[in-house]
């Protein structure tokens, strides 16, 4: 996998494109990196957001521009909701009626920040294909050689991934010895020069559906200070709130901030992993 890992940009600067072409197949892939501080630092930037390259054309993506991009994903009511699932409940169960994406997306947008997402990704979802029965190969990285490494910090990634397992998303993993059998891999650095404690680089086919993806955790701040371990253990559940697919909230109690602030999933970063994998991939 070819990264084009972000680099140092000035706040508000133009995006960057990242691309990822497979060197086996001549399907094109888009990659994107997002990265992520945690804890309340008085931080100095905002992480460089990476565009989508969209298979055959590149989307530009800058925040303020896109503020209206949700409207088109917003559902429009064709056919009424079945009252069992909009109502009260009903005796003599109906046949059940499957709802369309943007129907489950009005029934479930209610405490989620899906809205946030989707404004960024043109009202695209991605994410896996479920993987219950065939869960997700996860290889993370020991770290022994750099400054300040603990290995309790395995069991806390081990533990964060535990955590978005059991929000219901149906998606597992199993963790792999052989780096080269892996489809996620968790590998560390020393501290980034940007304001990050993390980053994550995901690939998707051409249908959204994501195809691999790789976690860099930082054992210290940009600052040089390093990170505890229930530190680490909030920027890992960051980090696989990408992997999964999910993106960057506004709302500061959430996870899935740009800049962690907490600890442990809130009902926000539930629900919407929830919502997302009720969803199919691709434009709404
Ligand atoms: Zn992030």
């Amino acid at each position: 996998m070819q990264q084009h890992p972000a680099r140092t940009s000035p706040q508000h600067a133009a995006p960057r494109r990242a691309t990822f072409r497979t060197a086996s197949t001549h399907a094109t892939r888009a990659a994107l990196a997002v990265g992520a501080t945690v804890v309340a630092l008085p931080l100095a930037g905002h992480p460089v957001r990476i565009p989508f390259t969209a298979p055959g054309h590149v989307v530009a993506v800058s925040a303020g521009t896109v503020a209206g991009a949700l409207a088109p994903a917003l559902p429009r009511r064709t056919r009424p909701i079945p009252e069992r699932l909009s109502g009260p409940a009903v005796t003599n169960a109906p046949t059940p009626v499957a709802l369309t994406p943007r129907e489950r997306l009005a029934l479930g947008a209610s405490g989620t920040y899906i809205g946030e997402i989707l404004r960024v990704r043109d009202s695209a979802v991605v994410r896996w294909p479920e993987r219950v029965d065939r869960p997700l190969t996860v290889w993370v990285a020991n770290a022994a050689g750099l400054a300040d490494w603990r290995p309790a910090y395995l069991a806390r990634v081990a533990d964060a991934f535990g955590a978005w397992t059991r929000t219901g998303v149906p998606v597992r993993f199993r963790f792999v010895q052989d780096s080269s059998a892996a489809e996620v891999h968790v590998a560390w650095t020393d501290r980034f020069r940007e304001p990050y404690s993390g980053r994550t680089v995901w690939s998707r086919d051409e249908h959204w559906w994501l195809t691999d993806a790789n976690i860099t955790l930082a054992l210290h701040h940009n600052d040089g200070s390093p990170l505890d371990e229930d530190q680490v253990r909030a920027i890992a559940l960051h980090e696989i709130g990408h992997l999964l697919g999910l993106d960057h909230t506004t709302d500061s109690t959430s996870v899935m901030a740009a800049r962690v602030r907490v600890r442990e999933l809130s009902a926000a970063d539930q629900s919407t992993a929830r919502l997302v994998y009720a969803l199919p991939a691709g434009h709404l």
